[in-house]
């Protein structure tokens, strides 16, 4: 069982993003994926993720096909993704951002809202508790309650770290976990990653840095310009004359 991308091609008018990637993740693996800037990385998560359809390719998970499922309905499967540049609601508190994330709240219909108090009010408070462990989990307690726009970088990468995980994620797709964050806090979010795996939770790392993720991750794939270049552990990625190619190139 597996994340299993098939033959995925995505065209932005003329210019092909995407030509024909495929690859695997494993059900609870850590995989990274790098590639120089532009290489269509952020694309192909969006394609996976079902915020952008393929123009062409299919994507499996766990056995079965995403392909007819929206964003939300990927996330109930299991499959979550964060972005490149995060999503936070600037003026909501932390805390209320990791509450806006929870998927499928009865408090969400008026028909829930009104025939059903009794129900939403303890769905509110179980969804309050796993806010709370979340925020625990990711040392974010002393700014929980302040507004998430006045965080700094790295802390903003938690807080997207924290809105998948409430989504009781199997696989989190994480676009350049890293970027703009102080050495300091990227130990720390490779720590929080690293527990979440052992856990059971897989992982595909989207990370331009190179140095970062050989640290974090056992298995990489390379992309540029749309293809996977090539894949495998990450002394013998590195040392791919096309990878460095593609880097000096890129
Ligand atoms: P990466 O994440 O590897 O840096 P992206 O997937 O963001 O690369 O982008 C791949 C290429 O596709 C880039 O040339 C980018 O300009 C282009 N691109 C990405 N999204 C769009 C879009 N929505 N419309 C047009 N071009 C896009
Ligand atoms: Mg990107």
């Amino acid at each position: 069982m597996s994340l299993q991308v098939t033959n995925i091609s995505k065209a932005f008018g003329g210019f092909k993003a995407l030509s024909g990637v495929s690859l695997e993740v494993p059900m609870g693996a850590l995989v990274g994926l790098i590639g120089p800037n532009g290489a269509g990385k952020s694309t192909l998560f969006s394609v996976i993720s079902g915020f952008m359809p393929p123009d062409e390719g299919a994507i499996g998970f766990d056995g079965r096909s995403l392909d007819g499922l929206n964003p939300a309905g990927r996330a109930r499967t299991g499959l979550v993704r964060t972005f490149q540049v995060p999503r936070e609601f600037a003026h909501l508190t932390v805390r209320e951002n990791m509450m806006a994330a929870a998927p499928g709240q009865t408090g969400e219909s008026l028909v829930g809202l009104f025939f059903r108090p009794g129900k939403v009010r303890e769905e509110e408070e179980r969804l309050a508790e796993a806010v709370s462990e979340v925020i625990r989990f990711l040392r974010l307690e002393r700014v929980a309650d302040e507004p998430a726009g006045k965080l700094s970088g790295g802390q903003k990468k938690l807080v997207e770290l924290g809105r998948a995980l409430l989504v009781e994620p199997r696989l989190i797709l994480l676009d350049e976990p890293f970027a703009g964050v102080n050495p300091v806090l990227i130990g720390e979010i490779m720590e929080r990653i690293r527990e979440l795996n052992g856990r059971g939770i897989g992982f595909l790392v989207i990370e331009h840095d190179l140095e970062a993720l050989t640290r974090l991750a056992p298995q990489l794939y390379v992309m540029d310009q749309g293809r996977i270049l090539t894949m495998g552990a990450p002394d013998a990625v590195l040392a791919d004359a096309r990878v460095r190619e593609a880097y000096l190139g890129g």
